[in-house]
């Protein structure tokens, strides 16, 4: 059977050229890094040329870049040291953060007791930058900021900038997830507004398991990980080598002709918007049409209420069509994500995400609208 796969926000398949980079690396460079003979340090020039590479690719200094495990070890340790090492007393964010920033949030305030405050959404998951300056003018508190790029479920983009700038007037400290734009919109940091940015590789056709964590050179972080010396003190244990190579280079193809891609997969996404209008009219668009506010690679959809419709992803994948049911944490699972549910949308239907890349064809879509109007 031939498996279309449509669920490129979950995970986007590796480049080939990223395969042999890492297995070009695997074979050439199998020491410790942190070891100082010739095998080591070959190891340890491959980290530090995929540093300067993200780092060029960002907008940042090279001592600005740290590898992690993935976008949930970059968010918890912003947050965890935002609370334990830093002295922030407050901390504003959204109900539809990923699961990695609201549980890592419940337990800060669980165990450390800051405030946590959520900034109410409206019907498409938007925040109001004036009830952001409002909560920030309120209190003298060292507070911490995080806003989500963009949404996972939904493609939604928070105006990072206007976000940004708020925060510095008000002299609160800015973290940004951007696990879903990394690799796929344009992102400087040079203009110091973020002063934490969270991505990870398989999110942009690298490696899963390897991380990127930004922190700006004012605000040092202390290590969640506890150990060596491995990224300058920052996060201990031996470096993923390959992965980190990976990662770099898996984010240098991207940004070659990015506005290419990043136009081939809108029209994509355009496509699909105008046929399902055309096939299955019922179907309701939870994702913002406005292509100024909504990622290019997410159409979440809201699939009426029928006899059927419990087994529709189970049918989706017997079809061949790979698609989830929100996030890849709800993947295949009955209950109602916690964005859908912030956006006031829950029991109105059934969440389902297409997730695009540049991979994907019109074919694909036209796969997938046959298999929707068979089992919905
Ligand atoms: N943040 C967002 C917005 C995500 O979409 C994800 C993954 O789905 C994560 C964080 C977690 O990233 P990772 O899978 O690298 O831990």
């Amino acid at each position: 059977m031939n498996h279309i796969y449509l669920d490129n926000a979950a995970s986007a398949p590796m480049f080939p050229e990223v395969i042999r980079t890492m297995t070009e690396i695997m074979t050439s460079a199998p020491g410790n890094p942190s070891s100082t003979h010739f095998q080591g340090r070959t190891a340890r020039a491959k980290i530090e040329k995929a540093r300067k590479e993200v780092a060029e690719h960002l907008g940042a200094d090279s001592s600005e870049i740290f590898f992690t495990s993935g976008g949930t070890e970059s968010n918890n340790t912003v947050l965890r040291d935002a609370v334990e090492q830093m002295g922030v007393a407050r901390i504003i964010t959204a109900p539809t953060e990923h699961s990695s920033v609201l549980n890592t949030l419940e337990y800060l305030q669980r165990t450390r007791g800051p405030e946590i405050i959520y900034l109410p959404v409206d019907h498409q998951g938007r925040i109001d930058p004036e009830e952001l300056k409002n909560e920030l003018g309120g209190s003298k508190q060292k507070t911490l900021v995080s806003l989500m790029h963009a949404n996972n479920e939904t493609g939604l983009l928070h105006p990072i900038k206007k976000i940004g700038e708020i925060c510095r007037d008000s002299n609160a400290l800015f973290h940004t997830d951007a696990v879903q734009t990394v690799g796929h919109l344009p992102l400087d940091l040079s203009s110091g507004l973020i002063t934490f940015l969270s991505a990870s590789a398989h999110k942009f056709h690298g490696p899963k398991g390897t991380g990127i964590l930004y922190v700006r050179k004012d605000h040092p972080v202390e290590p969640m990980i506890r150990g060596g010396n491995q990224e300058k003190g920052v996060r201990a244990g031996t470096e993923n080598v390959a992965g980190i190579a990976g990662t770099a280079r898996a984010l240098s193809l991207c940004a070659d002709k990015l506005e290419e891609k990043a136009n081939y997969i809108r029209g994509l996404r355009k496509y699909a918007i105008e046929q399902l209008g055309r096939m299955l009219p019922d179907i309701e668009i939870i994702s913002p049409l406005n292509p100024e506010e909504s990622l290019f690679t997410i159409l979440n959809l809201q699939i009426p209420e029928s006899d059927k419709s419990s087994q529709l992803l189970m049918n989706m994948d017997i079809e061949g069509i790979s698609v989830s049911g929100g996030s890849a944490c709800h993947s295949g699972a009955e209950t109602v994500s916690h964005v859908i549910t912030a956006l006031g949308r829950a029991g109105s239907g059934r969440p389902l995400r297409i997730s695009l890349s540049m991979m994907n064809t019109r074919e694909d879509i036209d796969a997938a609208i046959t298999a929707l109007q068979k089992h919905i």
